[in-house]
């Protein structure tokens, strides 16, 4: 395996972000909010609730809660990283602001989640122009995008009830966990 520069995304790959809001969610739509309502990446205006709240909820997420609110994926996300660090350059690239840093930090590192580089792209900005090799994310615009102009690139989309109708293609490829990266990329 040739050595790969990998974009890792934070937000619905490293962490349930997602299930960290439900609880305040559920409060403000007054019935229980879960999981399986996140079938779109606009879910929260389906509940009627507008942009500015979905961008107060998500965009400032690492900013309201305290870190230990937010979940991995996987139990083992520190060993997958640390795989993927050895034989490669991986970024973590968030679509945070840099006033996010701090609290990101401060999780990866509570998790004991390796990185090289930790980037704060800056909320509502589109990764597409980036020029990783490898980059791992549940966007579905993102995996569009990549897909209609890969430009040598590959993504790995992160399974996500709201990205399930993005179709495989040469340049996108579902993964359930960050160990399938490991071993799609063993094989290439
Ligand atoms: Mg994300």
């Amino acid at each position: 395996m040739t050595k790969q520069r990998i974009a890792m995304d934070v937000d619905g790959v490293l962490a349930n972000v997602s299930a960290a809001v439900l609880g305040r969610v559920s409060l403000e739509v007054g019935r229980p909010v879960t999981l399986a309502d996140v079938t779109s990446w606009n879910w929260l205006s389906r509940f009627g609730l507008s942009d500015d709240y979905f961008a107060r909820t998500y965009c400032d997420l690492w900013e309201v809660y305290p870190p230990d609110a937010v979940e991995p994926y996987e139990r083992r996300v520190g060993e997958y990283m640390d795989a993927l660090c050895k034989d490669n350059q991986v970024d973590i690239v968030t679509g945070h602001n840099e006033s996010s840093r701090h609290a990101v930090e401060t999780w990866l590192k509570s998790h004991r989640i390796p990185y090289h580089d930790l980037i704060m792209h800056g909320c509502f900005v589109s990764k597409a122009g980036l020029a990783y090799d490898v980059i791992v994310d549940d966007s579905p615009s993102l995996a569009k995008k990549i897909a209609a102009d890969p430009r040598g690139r590959l993504l790995f989309l992160f399974d996500q009830l709201y990205n399930r109708d993005i179709p495989s293609s040469p340049a996108v490829m579902r993964v359930v966990s960050l160990n399938d990266v490991i071993q799609h990329l063993s094989e290439m």
